[in-house]
């Protein structure tokens, strides 16, 4: 998970602890959304999962959430 400082990206952090997810997915922003949860809404629409995974929430996109 990434926040910028300008703006807010929500980027996919891998199928698991030691794999970069293999398309460098991000969630696509829509109008308006400006902070991590609207943005993290906006993935949810389009599918995006967050997990805990060794203690910390993780966000998945479609390809790498799938089993
Ligand atoms: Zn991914």
């Amino acid at each position: 998970m990434t926040v910028h400082s300008l703006g807010v990206e929500v980027s996919c952090d891998g199928p698991d602890e030691q794999t970069d997810c293999p398309a460098s997915a991000a969630v696509p922003i829509r109008f308006g959304s400006m902070t991590p949860r609207q943005v993290r809404a906006d993935g949810r629409e389009d599918g995006w999962t967050r997990r805990r995974r060794a203690g910390r929430l993780v966000d998945l996109c479609t390809g790498c959430a799938a089993p």
